[in-house]
């Protein structure tokens, strides 16, 4: 029997990290290599809907998510101003990036996964065996993005979103009850620092209500982060190359889709690779498998999310979703079964 290819994972997100663990499950080596380490927090609204059974099944993914909050229904304001709630058409589950994504990494590792983090491994490469799963195209425009862990916030629904002048952001809880307040902001000159951002860049975009009540509220420092974020792709990557996740296709964080996505993607990966790696076909039969199999599965979604964006971003557009949300014209089931 021959002995098997190595894949060479690069990025050790949510995307990575799964494949790498599923392709472990068929005694394919596994090297994947991770610029940052774990346990860390990310900038996430760290809300994962639309996965399905298949892939969560696919990637063994329900052990990891048994302590995951579940959220049932959705509330949006604007301008602090709340809406009609929603029953979301399916369950959404909260859990923290830090908790989950080092879950995975010391499974993944336990599974005989060869994990090198603090590695960044320059991206111009493609040999054969080679998987990008780096994140987020670095192309703009980018936004800001936000997060940090609240303690004693009572919220009025599951899943609260709130809509500013160039903001939007949702508020859920994680597994350990904290609350996640998350989102992206248009780029101001503000002067505050660190956690502070965050009250700041509230008042900023006039939603005064929630800065007091994030002010008023224990606010867990050492769980802030920010990052440059992206408004998403409207199309899928080229496949000039194998990509999974947000390098794939990055979509609009309003769906809140990314991690199901990028889960997603993953799992239609394994097969092809695991072909390739037990040389039962080349890397370039897997490789075109896998871009055609993500651009049908993913392209439509992509496509309607970056129609509607612009309703989360700007005024008047976020006031005529808000009409229609009151008025209850907003198709809610018809565009979240197109959007997931
Ligand atoms: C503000 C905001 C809120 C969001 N909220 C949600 C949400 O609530 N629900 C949801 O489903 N999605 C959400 N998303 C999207 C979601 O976070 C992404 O879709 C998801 O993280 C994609 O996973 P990934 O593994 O592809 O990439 P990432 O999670 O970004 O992981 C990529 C990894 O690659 C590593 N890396 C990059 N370059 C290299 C290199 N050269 N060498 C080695 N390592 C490298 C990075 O360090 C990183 O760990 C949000 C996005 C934003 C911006």
């Amino acid at each position: 029997m021959k002995t098997p290819r190595t894949i060479e994972i690069i990025g050790g997100g949510v995307a990575g990290l799964s494949l790498g663990l599923a392709l472990r499950r068929h005694d394919v080596p596994v090297t994947l290599y991770e610029a940052g380490d774990y346990p860390r927090h990310r900038v996430c609204g760290e809300f994962i809907s639309g996965l399905d059974e298949s892939t969560e099944e696919q990637l063994g993914l329900r052990k990891f998510l048994t302590d995951a909050k579940p959220h049932r229904a959705v509330t949006y304001h604007l301008r602090d101003r709340p809406l009609r709630p929603f029953a979301l058409p399916a369950t959404a589950l909260g859990i923290s990036r830090h908790t989950f994504d080092a879950r995975l990494a010391g499974a993944f590792v336990a599974a005989g996964g060869d994990l090198r983090t603090g590695t960044r491994i320059p991206e111009d490469d493609r040999p054969p065996g080679r998987v990008m799963a780096v994140g987020r195209n670095r192309s703009g425009p980018f936004w800001i993005g936000l997060k940090i862990h609240i303690h004693g916030l009572v919220l009025d629904n599951d899943f609260e979103v709130h809509l500013g002048d160039r903001a939007y952001l949702g508020l859920s809880r994680v597994e350990n009850g904290a609350v996640n307040l998350c989102g992206i902001f248009g780029r101001r000159p503000i002067s505050a620092r660190g956690a502070n951002l965050i009250p700041a860049y509230l008042e900023a975009c006039g939603l005064h209500q929630l800065a007091e009540r994030v002010r008023s509220a224990a606010t867990d420092p050492s769980t802030f982060c920010v990052t440059a974020a992206s408004l998403g792709d409207r199309h899928v990557a080229e496949p000039d190359r194998v990509r999974i996740g947000d390098a794939c296709a990055t979509i609009p964080p309003f769906t809140g889709n990314g991690l199901a996505m990028a889960f997603q993607g993953a799992a239609l990966a394994v097969e092809p690779l695991r072909a390739y790696a037990w040389h039962e076909s080349e890397w370039d039969e897997s490789a075109q498998v896998i871009a055609v199999t993500q651009r049908r599965r993913f392209r439509r979604r992509l496509l309607l999310a970056s129609v509607l964006h612009p309703f989360f971003l700007v005024a008047w557009r976020q006031r005529l979703l808000a009409e229609l949300v009151g008025s209850g014209l907003v198709p809610f089931r018809t565009l979240y079964s197109a959007l997931h």
